[in-house]
């Protein structure tokens, strides 16, 4: 996400660089020490007036900030430039700005006293809590403790900016960016200086939670910052080189706001045709495309830097994936597998809504308390539907090729295993393949030999290209009822889209958009 730091004295010009800031950024950062003036009243009614989603961080450093406050001079001038700061921050949160920027070296007192007025006053302002290094970078250790220093006031966001003297400080603070965000401490850290671009570059990729660019060359409020159009430029030639397609990842120059299904292959999935038709239906601007991934990590710190809302995870990515998310939603965390990603700011939180999917068809054909199902697989869907049978008090018996990964499946869900091999001797009311086998274009194969299917009452199969695959055939042949994976896959896909929206999709339309097309095909 980009900010862009208003930092111009004159009226007209502020009004200027508000307005276009408006139009390519997702915040603006009111430096109030280089605008000058006592009118921040006025200058966020002209942000609010400009853009509604545009966040306004309010900032007002000191002169002698710059100066660790152990050595500073307590003198009346300073006393008195603390005063003002104070009396602007707590107009900024009078006012509702959406974050203030308040240094370490100010306090627990003054921190702590921002704090309980916002409470007080039930303001929506969030806190960064800054620490700024002008002249050198600080070791690891060193920027450890003060991050758990900022930390401890609980902030939305820390911020630690040092001084680059050499390229190696900008992997310190790099890894700096990862130790916040396995601590799920959203952070703007960054080098300033010549040698600290790197750091500017590449920050973004790793999750700092926004990139301070500037309208104007010689614009800049901190030494090396680049323009928008510098930083857009780096973001989109990393993105290409990573195999993450610009058009799908677009550029931070028109803020993305779209989704986009990672993984691999992805070239055959029905689901931007499905989830670009609910879209449009609910009146929603936007957008929803695949990629192609080849590292599933360095496509998440795509998702963050380029600001996508959200993305669905396919094959074979569904349990990778979780290592890279700041946060699993409980059920998904229990299932073991992401199929949705909803970013929050640049907090990445994973679900899965194949179970609900899955569940949501079943019950359309069956009660599923104290009934048997066989599953097929032990991959991320069987996990899904195991998942969901236990919760709504069925018994699941897990069948699979790999013995081993049907074992660890089945031990979770305390229930049987059986090698795929011994399918023939199964009995339940219901089966249920989770395998790939049989999917477009492999469609004469089955993963059970057809005589044994008698031995079922109910036949699903979670696959949805073709609608009618050789297992379903076989199973109606053998006089069993038949459950198609289309169901399955325009409920989960329309609890993706509950989750990314807040609103209810149009399911009956998004199913007939893929029978539609299934038919065609067939
Ligand atoms: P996955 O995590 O890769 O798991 C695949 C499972 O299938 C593994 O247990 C694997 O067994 C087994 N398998 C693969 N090839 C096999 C073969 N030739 N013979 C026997 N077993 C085989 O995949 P997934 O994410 O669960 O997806 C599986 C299928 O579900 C895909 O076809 C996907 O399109 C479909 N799906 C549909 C929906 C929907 O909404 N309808 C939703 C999600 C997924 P091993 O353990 O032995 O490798």
């Amino acid at each position: 996400m980009i900010c862009i730091p208003i930092t111009s004295g004159s009226g007209r010009k502020v009004l200027n660089d508000i307005k276009r800031s408006c139009q390519i950024a997702d915040f603006i950062e009111l430096r109030m020490d280089l605008i000058g003036g006592e009118n921040l009243d006025e200058l966020i009614s002209i942000v609010r007036r400009q853009s509604r989603t545009i966040k306004i961080i309010v900032t007002c450093r000191r002169k002698e900030e710059a100066v660790p406050a152990a050595r500073a001079k307590r003198t009346d001038a300073v006393e008195r430039n603390k005063k003002k700061k104070m009396a602007l921050l707590k107009q900024a949160v009078e006012l509702n700005a959406d974050f203030i920027d308040i240094e370490l070296a100010e306090g627990s007192k003054a921190i702590n006293e921002l704090k309980s007025l916002c409470a007080q006053m039930n303001s929506r302002t969030q806190f960064i809590v800054s620490h700024h290094n002008f002249n050198k970078t600080p070791s690891l250790i060193e920027l450890k403790k003060i991050f758990g220093q900022c930390a401890r006031f609980k902030p939305a966001v820390v911020k630690i900016v040092t001084t680059a003297r050499t390229i190696e400080d900008n992997l310190v603070i790099l890894n700096l960016i990862s130790f916040a965000r396995k601590r799920s401490q959203n952070i703007i850290s960054l080098c300033m200086g010549g040698q600290g671009v790197i750091s500017r570059m590449i920050a973004p990729f790793m999750g700092n939670f926004l990139s301070f660019a500037t309208l104007h060359k010689g614009g800049q409020s901190a030494p090396g910052q680049f323009t928008v159009q510098q930083m857009n430029r780096f973001k989109n030639l990393i993105s290409a080189k990573r195999g993450m397609s610009a058009s799908v990842l677009s550029s931070c120059n028109t803020p993305v706001k779209n989704y986009v299904l990672l993984g691999n292959p992805v070239g055959h999935s029905l689901s931007p045709l499905m989830h670009n038709a609910a879209l449009k239906k609910m009146g929603i601007e936007e957008n929803y495309s695949v990629c192609c991934v080849q590292d599933i990590g360095l496509a998440i710190e795509g998702i963050r830097g380029m600001n996508i809302r959200g993305a669905s995870v396919t094959i074979p990515f569904k349990v990778a994936v979780m290592d890279y998310l700041n946060e699993i939603d409980r059920n998904t965390l229990e299932i073991g597998a992401v199929n949705t990603i909803c970013n929050h700011n640049g907090r990445l939180k994973g679900y899965n809504t194949d179970w609900l999917g899955f569940i949501l068809a079943l019950k359309q054909s069956m009660t599923i308390k104290n009934k048997t199902f066989a599953i097929i697989g032990a991959g991320g869907t069987a996990r899904a539907a195991a998942y969901g049978i236990v919760k709504e008090g069925g018994l699941p018996i897990i069948l699979n090729r790999t013995r081993s990964k049907g074992r660890i499946l089945a031990k979770e869900f305390n229930c049987s295993f059986y090698p795929l091999s011994d399918a023939g001797k199964i009995k339940a009311d219901c089966l249920i393949n989770t395998t790939p086998v049989g999917m477009f274009p492999h469609i004469d194969k089955s993963p059970m030999n057809p005589a044994s299917l008698a031995a079922f009452k109910y036949v699903m199969d979670v696959i949805y290209n073709p609608l009618r695959t050789k297992l379903l055939m076989d199973a109606e042949k053998q006089g069993c009822s038949i459950i198609s994976g289309i169901e399955m896959f325009v409920n989960q896909g329309a609890e993706q889209l509950k989750l990314w929206t807040g609103k209810e999709p149009p399911r009956t339309l998004m199913k007939k958009i893929i029978l539609e097309r299934l038919n065609k095909s067939e």
